[in-house]
């Protein structure tokens, strides 16, 4: 850690982590050594007092707009994609547990032997209690993603900020895994997301971020430290708000 390790600039965050973060380097699944990672991660920056919210995906698992659900009908596909969701939600609140950090899941699809079915009041008492709220089946309808399940809770529990932790440090004029030349973007405006298609995020999930005024912040949750450092203003990350770029 550095001499100038500033305090952090958020209370209360939301951590969006796509489900193919979860599957580490194997091309499906759940990697619980990645899990653990991540888990790593969540544990430090709550142990400073942050409160935190988690949303995982489902894409390492099955999404319903894929190959994999063949001719389903695309409410049946999804619903199966929420599952996928709450599936990483107990992984990540295993790992989670095994490092001594409180945890409680929150279903947007009720099933109460599994976890607790999503109560605003009761996961803001949660948070209020220093305890990792994770929201597990997006908003529980089909036609949605997880994303849209991110922004909508970050709204619902007034987060600070919603930070997309994925595997590209922030957001690029092209993909930089197949573009040597694509360069990073340190803040974007939300409309400018919306109008150049940037896909950061669904647009409806950004649409309800610009109308809650709360920032997205795109970084990379597989660098170690990330997650604390971008709480701080620091490393590399893109931030998306109303502010128009310094450049
Ligand atoms: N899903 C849904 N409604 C929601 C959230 C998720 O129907 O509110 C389904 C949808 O099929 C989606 C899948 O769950 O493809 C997994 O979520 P997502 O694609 O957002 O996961 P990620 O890309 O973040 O891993």
């Amino acid at each position: 850690m550095s001499d100038v390790d500033h305090a952090p600039k958020y209370k209360r965050v939301l951590l969006k982590v796509s489900g193919e973060v979860l599957m580490g380097d194997q091309p499906y699944g759940i990697d619980m050594k990645t899990v653990a990672e991540v888990a790593r991660a969540v544990g430090s920056v709550a142990s400073e007092g942050i409160e935190i919210c988690l949303v995982i995906g489902g894409g390492n698992i099955f999404r319903g707009l894929s190959k994999a659900a063949g001719d389903m009908d695309r409410a049946t596909a999804d619903q199966m994609g929420m599952l996928a969701t709450v599936m990483n939600a107990l992984a990540m609140q295993a790992a989670l547990e095994k490092i001594g950090v409180q945890t409680r899941v929150q279903s947007a699809l009720t099933m109460p032997a599994v976890a607790e079915p999503y109560i605003r009041r009761r996961a803001l008492r949660h948070l209020e209690k220093g305890r990792v709220v994770i929201f597990a089946a997006g908003v529980g309808a089909p036609f949605f993603t997880t994303d849209s399940g991110a922004a909508l809770r970050a709204a619902e529990m007034g987060c600070d900020a919603l930070l997309k932790g994925t595997s590209v440090d922030g957001v690029y004029t092209a993909d930089p895994k197949k573009d040597p030349k694509a360069t990073r973007y340190d803040t974007l405006t939300y409309q400018q997301v919306l109008a150049q298609d940037l896909r950061v995020m669904d647009a409806s999930a950004v649409a309800l971020m610009r109308d809650s005024g709360i920032p997205i912040v795109v970084f990379s949750i597989r660098e170690e430290g990330a997650f604390h450092r971008v709480l701080r203003g620091e490393g590399a990350f893109t931030v998306i708000s109303d502010n128009a770029p310094s450049a």
